[in-house]
């Protein structure tokens, strides 16, 4: 048998199936074990996070007031630690060339129905400017798996591009990446481009769903891909991104997972995931969600989000158009930090008058534009921010986190949320959204701990106004 241990650099060690399979066991003998569920509730409560089994009672639990605790209590620590603020960014399509066979994904190397595309330099830059037109400065960028096509080198070309690219008062100031696992030398390389965080889903952490889900090409290796972020880590990257498909396997066991990940980059490299995405399988080109019978109900998924937001409080969230404004809505309130807005998932989508599907990799289930999603979130009462401050600082990996865990991360980021979020009015905000962001950075103002820091934000607000741009703490 197999032993688990966290500290492992195998993927089948510190994704441990037998460690999963207990906790699962553990769970259910557990879950309505209400003075166990209370002594997690209690330990979740001093904000240090839980272990992957601690928090997979939580999951299972059924008792309707526990759960309501445990949705009271992912909401204040959202709160204590992000504010009512909510990072915007955007997905980049580069390119739909692609060697793997993902069963889920349509840009899998068999499908025939699909044109397939890849941007020029030229078409790079065109996409930029449409996404600095509508406010973006934070993009993900994402593409298939094809080392002739898509080589390392290309992306590398693609990310000085976009850094590149200065539009108006538009900038892209984070440019994170999705791409397939790749080498320490490839990450090596990422880092020195400059990259926000590495971007990575797992898809399934069950080694034998994964090798089924992925049958041919580079993705099939289970180990390869699972141990990325240790290379990605020794290649410099210390904000690493993780994520499962949810939908493609059972979702307790790939929440168990998620989070013995996570244990395992903080056991090994002292610091956990920068960020946790939460996909769901949707349909697309050949693809019927229906065909993977994992699919699992809105409620629980909100419940994964509010657990995972107590299991690791640290660790930002991030939500995409793949959900409805109304799971938006209430997923949001649970415990997520960053959403996307405005979202085109096809390649060279956002230069397009219409959106475009013959390309895309997903159904897009929010279509509001990025200023109908601003102008939604400030009357929610939240902060959309477009700050990229901390990364841009060196405040990444662990001084990140230590910043985080000292409660310091309030002091900048706030300010920077305001100041960024002023930009957006000032450049691209239509103007009944300009006026609510008035009054909310008016009103925003007053929650500024110190005063010295109010004083300095309202003359950098004059200034941004006066045509000044990219200030930071
Ligand atoms: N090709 C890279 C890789 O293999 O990791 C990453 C880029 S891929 C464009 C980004 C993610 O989209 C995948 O990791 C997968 O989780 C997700 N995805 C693929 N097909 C999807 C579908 N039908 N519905 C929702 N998300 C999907």
């Amino acid at each position: 048998m197999i032993k688990y241990d966290p500290k492992s650099l195998k993927a089948e060690e510190f994704i441990n199936d037998q460690e999963i399979i207990e906790t699962l066991k553990y769970a259910d003998e557990n879950k309505n074990n209400l003075k166990l569920v209370d002594e997690i509730i209690e330990k979740a409560k001093k904000r240090k996070g839980l272990n992957h089994r601690e928090a997979s009672v939580l999951l299972a639990c059924e008792d309707k007031e526990k759960i309501k605790e445990i949705y009271d209590l992912a909401e204040q620590i959202k709160k204590d630690f992000y504010g009512n603020r909510i990072v915007m960014f955007a997905p980049l399509y580069l390119s739909n060339y692609c060697v793997n066979g993902c069963l889920y994904c349509p840009y899998h190397s068999k499908n025939k129905n699909i044109p397939r595309k890849k941007l020029t330099q030229e078409e790079v830059r065109n996409e930029v400017i449409a996404l600095q037109d509508m406010g973006h400065k934070r993009l993900a960028i994402e593409a298939g798996e094809d080392p002739v096509n898509n080589p390392i080198e290309y992306i590398l070309d693609c990310i000085k591009t976009i850094y590149s690219v200065k539009h108006k008062n538009g900038a892209i100031r984070r440019v994170n990446v999705n791409i397939a696992a790749t080498t320490v030398e490839n990450y090596r390389k990422l880092k020195e481009a400059g990259i926000g965080t590495y971007i990575l889903f797992q898809e399934t952490y069950h080694q034998e769903s994964y090798e089924y889900l992925h049958p041919t090409g580079p993705k099939h290796n289970y180990a390869y891909h699972t141990e990325a972020m240790d290379r990605a880590m020794e290649g410099g990257i210390d904000d690493v991104g993780i994520g499962v498909l949810f939908g493609l396997d059972k979702y307790r066991y790939e929440f168990a997972g998620l989070l013995m990940h996570a244990e395992h980059l903080e056991a090994v490299h002292g610091v956990g995931p920068h960020t946790i995405s939460l996909p769901r399988v949707k349909r697309a080109n050949d693809i019927d969600p229906t065909d993977f019978d994992n699919s699992l109900s809105d409620e629980m998924f909100c419940k994964i989000a509010a657990c995972i937001r107590i299991a690791v409080p640290y660790t930002g969230m991030i939500i995409s158009t793949r959900e409805t404004p109304e799971i938006r809505e209430k997923i949001i309130r649970l415990g997520v930090s960053q959403i996307s807005g405005g979202s085109r998932t096809s390649v060279g989508g956002y230069c397009e008058e219409e959106r475009p599907h013959d390309t895309e990799q997903f159904d897009v289930s929010d279509n509001r534009t990025l200023d109908e999603v601003v102008n939604w979130l400030m009357r929610a009462g939240y902060i959309p921010s477009f700050c990229t401050a901390c990364y841009r600082e060196g405040r990444t990996g662990d001084r990140f986190m230590s910043l985080c865990k000292s409660g310091q991360i309030q002091n900048c980021c706030h300010p920077n949320a305001l100041m960024t979020l002023e930009e957006f009015l000032m450049d691209y905000a239509s103007p009944e959204t300009k006026e609510i962001g008035e009054k909310l950075i008016e009103k925003e103002i007053d929650n500024i701990g110190k005063e010295e820091v109010k004083d300095i934000v309202r003359d950098r607000l004059e200034r941004i106004k006066q045509g000044e741009r990219d200030f930071r703490f």
